[in-house]
């Protein structure tokens, strides 16, 4: 937990962002924002940089459309691929890694990054350290490694704005001048696709029920972490790192509905919530013009339609990624990160048909006790510690599922 820069307003609103993963769900979504803004007269931005990880078709569109001043992919080997769809268009381009963290070095008063997985965690870093504002999507990098991204964070005079809609929602309520009249966080949850379904048929579930998020339209991977319910635990350590609040006074809460994105709770009892349509645009629209508003395109709420809103607690028999989270963090050191990279290649492995679904929970279970029987947890304190964790995890990961996928 560390101060997150919440206090620190600047004067004046963006006039140059940089989108790091702009072709995916979270990217297009600011996108989208940005050219609906344009078109209402709204913005005064130019961009200076997008990045892709291979889609090469989808990042040049953008080009041709938002006219950044860099564009980048992942893979080194799309170099010449972008280079050539970007040919006649104005614009520097980028391949590999190194490429990405360039992107995210340039000049930039606002950052989204929106890169899935723990790849985020250079570029973030990077952007972190630069100063400027952060809008941060990419949770797995605070998972990973979040008491060096928000100490970045602070010795740079910048600033963390929470995209993820929980994180959002708690910022736009939480009292960063009185933390210690807060007495709980509240999470909410959706449940995900498999909320009301038996272990049997979990046991079953294929990559495209997983993916069918009853509420929101997000990237695969997300999508499945929702159906584990391992997304809400990485939100639950995500938050111990913005909020000034212990992890143990951060509740899950399953609210099928997804009006209410999360509550904070105050020692008189109030608690003050933010409501809204399940649209990352509400959020994201929130820390672009932050700390000002700015209109989005989002449909609003319409109360006297929602016949109902129901709350329920998580169930953590079937949904043991919530408590193997809740370990990790507890533990501390290594095992977060360790979580967080076993998750990712088991998710994989079952978005490739490799593992069933309850594999996920069992793999990440499995590589986790792993690691706690062989480490020290208590090391993190290097971004090198925390790549080394996470590549060790992969490691072990992919052990487990070869075993899985070969039984
Ligand atoms: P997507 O999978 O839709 O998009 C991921 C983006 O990252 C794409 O631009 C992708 O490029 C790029 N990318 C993937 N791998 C790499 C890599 N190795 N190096 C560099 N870039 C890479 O993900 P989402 O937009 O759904 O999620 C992004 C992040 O935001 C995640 O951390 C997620 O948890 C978080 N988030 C997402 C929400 C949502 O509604 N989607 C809500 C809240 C948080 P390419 O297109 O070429 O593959």
């Amino acid at each position: 937990m560390t101060e997150n820069g919440a206090s620190k307003r600047p004067a004046g609103g963006p006039r140059k962002i940089t989108i790091l993963g702009s072709t995916g769900s979270v990217g297009v979504s600011t996108l989208d924002l940005l050219d609906f803004a344009f078109g209402q007269g709204e913005a005064q931005i130019e961009i200076e940089a997008l990045t892709a990880n291979r889609n090469v078709e989808a990042l040049a569109a953008q080009a041709r459309k938002f006219k950044p001043k860099f564009v980048a992919v992942a893979d080194a080997t799309l170099g010449d691929d972008l280079r050539a769809a970007v040919a006649g268009l104005d614009v520097e381009t980028g391949a590999g890694a190194m490429a990405i963290e360039e992107a995210a070095e340039r000049d930039a008063d606002w950052v989204m990054a929106a890169i899935v997985g723990a790849a985020g965690l250079g570029p973030t870093l990077k952007a972190a350290q630069r100063g400027g504002a952060v809008a941060l999507a990419n949770k797995e990098c605070l998972v990973c490694a979040g008491d060096i991204v928000t100490a970045a964070i602070a010795k740079s005079g910048g600033v963390l704005l929470p995209v993820d809609s929980e994180h959002n929602a708690i910022f736009q309520v939480f009292d960063f001048e009185r933390p210690n009249r807060v007495s709980r966080l509240i999470l909410t949850a959706s449940g995900g696709p498999f909320r009301t379904w038996s272990a049997d048929e979990m046991a079953k579930a294929s990559p495209a029920q997983a993916v069918a998020h009853p509420n929101w339209s997000m990237g695969a991977k997300i999508s499945v972490d929702s159906a584990t319910m391992m997304n809400k635990g990485l939100e639950l350590i995500e938050a111990a790192h913005i909020f000034p609040i212990p992890h143990e006074r951060i509740e899950i809460l399953v609210h099928p509905q997804s009006v209410i994105h999360s509550m904070v709770e105050y020692v008189d009892g109030s608690v003050l919530a933010q409501l809204g349509t399940p649209d990352m645009r509400t959020p994201i629209a929130s820390t672009l013009a932050w700390p000002d508003r700015m209109p989005s395109p989002s449909a609003k709420l319409d109360f006297a339609k929602i016949s109902k809103l129901t709350f329920e607690a998580p169930d953590l028999e079937r949904f043991p990624a919530i408590r193997l989270a809740r370990e990790a963090i507890t533990a501390g050191g290594i095992m977060p990160a360790t979580l967080n990279a076993a998750n990712e290649v088991a998710v994989a492995a079952f978005l490739n048909g490799d593992v069933k679904f309850l594999d996920i929970a069992a793999i990440t279970e499995q590589v986790v006790e792993q690691v706690s029987r062989q480490e020290n947890p208590a090391a993190l304190e290097t971004l090198e510690e925390a790549i080394a964790a996470d590549s060790q995890a992969r490691r072990l990961a992919e052990v487990c599922v070869a075993v899985r996928a070969a039984a």
